[in-house]
């Protein structure tokens, strides 16, 4: 059988020579290739790659010791953009500028749309574990005050006037009276699953009780925990302030039982005071709907 080695492609002849049939490249295509430039080449490529894998990864390192440090820049527009996830995160700016707008045009649908994201993320957050350590601790029976002064409510738990578009929506939390720059404490132990910011809420730290019970602190002017860390009660988890959709420094204080809001006095001691801007009470649920029955 006889095999013609000489193949012809379009208007070029690659030859082999002899039987061993190693191929000979056309010596006219490369001379003028000197291998000294090739080499110089190659090495200011691999340069280039190397100073950009350093600077990526420094950023990518500093932005972590940031994030771990606590370090949020003050927002009035508050999606923080993302190295990790560039795309996604001016598109979730967009859209936050875009509910914003439409939030200061008195768009009645649009804070109630926000409001009901918000909800519906904030569920997520509180029954969605990946932390393992939520799984092995206990549900607390009772919660300790997040604030170190007595607490002053300002606005109520439930349906309510909401202070800046004066819209009647559900309120999830309680207001409780505080300057800005006030430590906030966690209310027990727990694990912080979520920290960060959202149109409402400002700055934000989600902590979780156990698998059942969390509690959300919103309007911080600084967080000082980062995700996954463990809080004993009573540790401070960050400042106050008057981030998110606030008309004055205060602390936004929820819980969530199965990711279903819930009014925290409830599950205050009952011997703490607790005092309203309008009348003093204290907490435990037969006296807080007393309170409510009269107001609304
Ligand atoms: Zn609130």
């Amino acid at each position: 059988m006889k095999v013609n080695l000489n193949r012809t492609h379009s208007g070029k002849t690659d030859t082999y020579h002899g039987s061993s049939g190693f191929y000979v490249p056309d010596p006219h295509q490369s001379q003028h290739r000197s291998p000294a430039r090739t080499r110089r080449r190659r090495k200011g490529c691999l340069t280039v790659f190397l100073i950009l894998v350093l600077a990526i990864g420094s950023l990518m390192w500093y932005r972590s010791q940031a994030a771990s440090r606590g370090d949020v820049t003050p927002p009035t527009l508050n999606t923080p953009f993302s190295m990790v996830h560039p795309i996604a995160s001016l598109r979730a700016r967009d859209a936050e500028q875009a509910t914003w707008s439409a939030i200061s045009a008195q768009d009645p649908t649009a804070m109630e749309h926000e409001l009901t994201l918000e909800d519906a993320f904030f569920r997520r957050a509180t029954t969605q574990a990946r932390e393992w350590q939520v799984l092995l601790l206990p549900t607390p029976q009772q919660l300790a005050s997040p604030l170190s002064d007595t607490l002053v409510v300002t606005s109520p738990f439930g349906l309510r006037e909401h202070p800046t578009i004066g819209q009647e929506l559900e309120h999830h939390g309680v207001d409780l009276v505080a300057a800005a720059g006030t430590p906030v404490m966690a209310a027990a132990r727990g694990v912080v699953v979520w920290r960060g910011n959202k149109l409402g809420y400002g700055n934000c730290v989600v902590v979780r009780h156990g698998t059942h019970l969390s509690t959300i602190y919103g309007h911080l002017s600084h967080i000082g925990v980062h995700t996954g860390q463990s809080v004993s009660k009573g540790e401070a988890i960050g400042l106050s302030g008057s981030t998110g959709f606030s008309t004055g420094p205060h602390l936004h204080f929820e819980v969530r039982r199965d990711g279903t809001p819930v009014n925290p006095l409830s599950l205050l001691a009952p011997s703490l005071p607790v005092r309203s801007s309008v009348q003093c009470y204290t907490s435990g649920g037969a006296l807080w709907n007393q309170y409510r029955d009269t107001h609304t």
